[in-house]
């Protein structure tokens, strides 16, 4: 194989193995034949370590802050890129034609935005419906109660097309949330009549097993991979 890059992390090969171990027994625990991808979670991570992820078989890049994709993405390796975090309306325009997909919509107006700036492009952008499952005010998404009626309204948009749900649970909360997020995409799934509605996005360094158990066909994952982030940031 070619290699993309002369460094080599040890750690990171290292945790990379370690990680897709772990979801191999969940997905065998679960008696699950499906598959889960294993975004990694770029976040204050340096290029040449980003890149030498991609080179050990991860195919999916996470981004949380438009600018700091802007700045580093000239640098990355090819790979499938998903916007996760907070959007802004006004920043959409920045990322629409350089991710694949939006975890992160929490309300009718960023979807109508997106939409827009999609349509734009002649192009149809994917998107997950942010579910904020511990009702936590500090946090965005939609509460449970509401997702059912916010999907339906945001599944009209012409150029937008609605995959699944994400959500971000409380922290040391437990398995029952994801239950509860596998209970809610299932309802959910069933009311969405013949959409293509087949992601759900969950589960982080802390508790990716648990949420593969419970139906995570998208696990995001940055510190049990790249280590320790000096700064937390969302
Ligand atoms: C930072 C972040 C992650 C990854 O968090 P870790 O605990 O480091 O794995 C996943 N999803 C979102 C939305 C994030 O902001």
């Amino acid at each position: 194989m070619e290699r993309l890059c002369e460094a080599d992390f040890p750690d990171i090969r290292e945790n990379y193995g370690i990680i897709r171990e772990n979801i191999d027994k969940a997905m065998a625990l679960a008696n699950r034949r499906d598959e889960v991808r294993i975004m990694a979670v770029t976040k204050t991570v340096p290029p040449e370590r980003v890149n030498f992820a991609v080179e050990l078989g991860v195919k999916l890049l996470g981004e949380n802050r438009v600018q700091e994709y802007l700045e580093k993405r000239d640098s990355y390796a090819k790979a499938e890129v998903h916007f996760i975090g907070g959007l802004q309306t006004n920043k959409v325009k920045y990322i629409i034609d350089k991710v694949s997909m939006i975890h992160s919509v929490d309300s009718v107006r960023l979807a109508e935005e997106i939409d827009r700036r999609a349509a734009q492009h002649g192009r149809i952008m994917d998107i997950l419906a942010e579910i904020n499952i511990g009702e936590e005010e500090t946090k965005g998404g939609i509460s449970a109660e509401k997702a059912k009626d916010f999907c339906g309204e945001i599944s009209r948009f012409e150029n937008v097309r609605l995959r699944g749900l994400m959500t971000i649970p409380p922290a040391g909360c437990g398995e029952e949330v994801f239950a509860r997020m596998q209970e809610l995409f299932e309802t959910i799934k069933a009311s969405q009549n013949g959409g293509l509605f087949d992601m759900l996005s969950m589960g982080m360094s802390g508790d990716y097993q648990a949420a593969v158990k419970y139906g995570a066909t998208i696990v995001r994952i940055g510190s049990a991979l790249f280590g320790q982030r000096k700064y937390a940031i969302h």
